[in-house]
């Protein structure tokens, strides 16, 4: 394939996929904004420097086997032979479930849905899974239960420009996508956040629970909804199934009560409810800080029973969605690297589905594996007496992002053999006993779905460098060395996709009607799109839900607390989350030099309170332990924070690993770990941080 000079394309990171122009000049690539609909000619930071990626220093160009305690670089052919022997011996000893899988979201379309199919052909394992578990299956879980369908945003996000007021809660994207902001600019913001953040700063209202509390404040909304008269009784009893139910969950919480538990006080809890209720067009938008708890799915449906009282999904200039984080998040999720999913959003568990995605495959049905562990279930069985031995990693780092990071480590240590494909030494790569040098964004062909359920067409500028191959070529290779007919695991993406295309066919995210031809031709694509005259869904639910009777459902959902609460020897709540200038494991970003000017290590916000009481500084360098390690940090003194409350973002490695303190309680639907909510103590540490 010919390079060329300058394609047009999307930004490498986050679910927004703001629209960009690359262009190769003779010092290196550039990049330009376009007038792509999320970005409208803006990007963030990490937008602007992302063609840094493709010439850092450390660009994996070979592959490398661990010889001596040392990775080595070898060719391909050794590196390979190496990977499917150690993969066949492991299947011969001990079963195909000896092996794992896990993949990321911010793969393509094309290499998440290869990946599932290699998994569970090829492999013949049921446990694959992905860091995307971590990032939005409790809005996955709970927007299928209310809606019968989970797509993000059910709407494109050009529809917020409307808007007269949105609620966010748990959201910040002020910092986590920029350019989101300018969508916003019209409507009033209430903020649901337990600390100050760049978002919060813009709201005109700031609610700040406490860590773990806000369904007993989405249900202290719904509360004064009903008891004041805001609530929509036509759309209640036209749309929805359940309310009653909800209501008598909701009816306990008094904002009185509400306040004692969450810190929110009842006058601010009333405004709340009056702006959007009162607003002409009124959104409420979930994001991780609602979702990551033991009670994600729940708090999820908490703020989505919010929205049914007042009537704003599936209504035009109203509605609810969740923020996708991941650039493929949404994609990703679709196409069958989920443990219990199979291509086209279809259970792995439905013979019909089964069936279908057997036929597409050329394999017999009940050759196909069920369910496989969630992913931090999968990571904390690596090397178990029943888990997986061998483990292969692909686009993810879970040393820094998984959670009770000492532990996934140590599991990841354990292994009989790990490999990584990855375009960087990530830490995780760093373990591994086989690294896999593949391409990345700007040097491969593909798909990517945004937080909108767009379907988006990432474009090659360049040839990888050295001897990066794609991740398919991988994957094809790896096949056939495992036995497989080679035609079973096309190389081109377009293939794959036009593969993609007819497993997801019928299912809940039908990608029939989607093609390259379509996409290049500047079609606004959002799936269901079930055939190529059809011009696909941009807006969902607006005359039914997707559950067979058409309604939506509310949950009866109760609060509870988190899996951890805070005692004596561990006082404080520790909270995680992102800043502007990283993003997620910051393999990527953390080797982009004004990133990590603007960026370079992790601290921890304390209230001027707490940290005069535990004799800490600003800028002084702390230890924060929680009952499974500690992590060092630089302290911040922030007036802003609840004095119950500390912060740290997950960005860094080593031991300013946020997830050292981060433990592995998981919702019991969506098996999202509770990344929100560890208790912990905070003191003055000698140590020098690692950056
Ligand atoms: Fe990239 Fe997201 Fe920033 Fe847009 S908002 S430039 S997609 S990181």
């Amino acid at each position: 394939m010919p390079e060329l000079r300058t394609v047009t394309t999307h930004c490498p990171y986050c679910a927004l996929q703001c629209g960009t122009r690359l262009t190769r000049e003779r010092r290196g690539t550039s990049v330009r904004p376009t007038d792509f609909p999320v970005n409208r000619g803006g990007l963030c930071q990490k937008g602007w420097t992302a063609p840094t990626l493709l010439d850092v220093p450390d660009r994996l160009r070979h592959p490398l086997v661990r010889r001596g305690g040392e990775l080595v670089p070898v060719d391909w052919d050794t590196a390979l032979r190496t990977v499917a022997d150690g993969l066949q011996r492991i299947i011969d000893e001990h079963g195909p479930d000896a092996v794992g899988v896990f993949g990321g979201g911010g793969l393509t379309n094309e290499k998440a849905y290869l990946l599932g199919k290699f998994a569970r052909v090829a492999l013949g394992t049921s446990q694959i899974d992905y860091n995307g578990r971590f990032c939005m299956s409790s809005a996955a879980a709970a927007g299928t239960a209310a809606f019968g369908l989970d797509r993000g945003l059910p709407f494109p996000v050009t529809d917020l420009d409307g808007a007269d007021a949105v609620l966010l809660a748990g959201a910040n994207p002020a910092e986590t996508m920029p350019p989101l902001m300018q969508h916003l600019q019209g409507a009033q913001l209430v903020v649901v956040d337990p600390r100050r953040s760049a978002t919060a700063e813009r709201a005109a209202l700031h609610l700040q629970p406490a860590p773990g509390t806000d369904l007993a404040l989405a249900l202290g909304l719904l509360h004064i909804a009903v008891v004041e008269g805001w609530t929509d009784g036509d759309y209640i009893a036209a749309r929805t199934t359940g309310f009653e139910a909800a209501w008598q969950r909701a009816a306990t919480w008094w904002p009185e009560r509400v306040e004692r538990v969450t810190g929110v006080p009842v006058a601010a809890q009333r405004r709340a409810v009056r702006m959007l209720a009162e607003a002409g067009s009124a959104y409420v938008l979930t994001g991780r800080g609602a979702e990551q708890h033991s009670k994600g799915t729940d708090t999820v449906a908490g703020f989505i029973n919010l929205a049914l009282a007042l009537g704003l999904p599936g209504r035009l200039g109203r509605g609810y969605g969740c923020l996708t984080g991941q650039g493929n998040g949404q994609g990703g999720r679709e196409h069958g690297q989920k443990a219990d999913q199979l291509p086209g959003y279809r259970s792995i568990t439905d013979p019909a589905a089964r069936e279908h995605v057997a036929r597409v495959w050329g394999v017999a049905p009940e050759s196909l594996p069920g369910p496989g562990r969630s992913a931090y279930e999968l990571l904390d069985a690596l090397g178990t007496p029943n888990g997986p031995r061998a483990l292969l990693v692909f686009g993810s780092n879970p040393v820094v992002s998984a959670p009770n990071a000492a532990h996934t480590t140590e599991r990841l240590s354990s292994l009989d053999l790990l490999v990584v494909a990855d375009f960087v030494p990530s830490e995780t790569a760093q373990l591994a006993d086989v690294v896999l040098p593949v391409t990345q964004w700007a040097e491969e062909e593909g798909t990517m779905t945004n937080l909108e359920g767009r379907v988006l067409r990432r474009r090659r500028l360049r040839v990888p460098p050295g001897h990066a191959r794609s991740d398919l070529e991988v994957l094809h290779d790896l096949a056939v060395r495992l036995g497989e007919p080679g035609h079973r695991y096309p190389t081109g993406p377009r293939e794959v996709f036009d593969e993609l295309r007819r497993a997801s066919a019928g299912g809940r995210a039908d990608y029939a009607g989607i093609s390259y031809e379509r996409l290049d031709a500047g079609e606004a694509l959002h799936w269901p799109c079930p055939d190529t005259a059809h011009p696909g869904t941009p807006r969902l639910f607006l005359d039914s839900f997707a559950h067979p009777d058409g309604r939506a459902r509310f949950a009866p959902v109760e609060h509870r607390e988190p899996a951890e609460t805070p005692r004596a020897a561990f006082p404080l709540t520790a909270t995680t989350g992102r800043v502007l200038a990283q993003y997620q494991s910051g393999a990527q970003t953390r080797r982009v030099e004004e990133l990590n000017e603007a960026a370079p290590e992790v601290f921890v916000e304390v209230h001027p309170d707490t940290a005069e009481r535990a004799g800490l500084a600003d800028g002084a360098l702390a230890r924060v332990t929680s009952p499974r390690g500690s992590a060092l940090a630089r302290v911040r003194v922030v007036a802003t924070m609840r004095t119950d409350t500390v912060f740290l973002p997950f960005h860094f490695p080593g031991e300013g690993r946020a997830n050292l303190l981060t433990g592995g309680a998981l919702d019991p639907r969506s098996r999202m770990p509770e990344f929100k909510v560890s208790a912990v103590r905070i003191e003055p540490a000698q140590e020098e941080v690692a950056r």
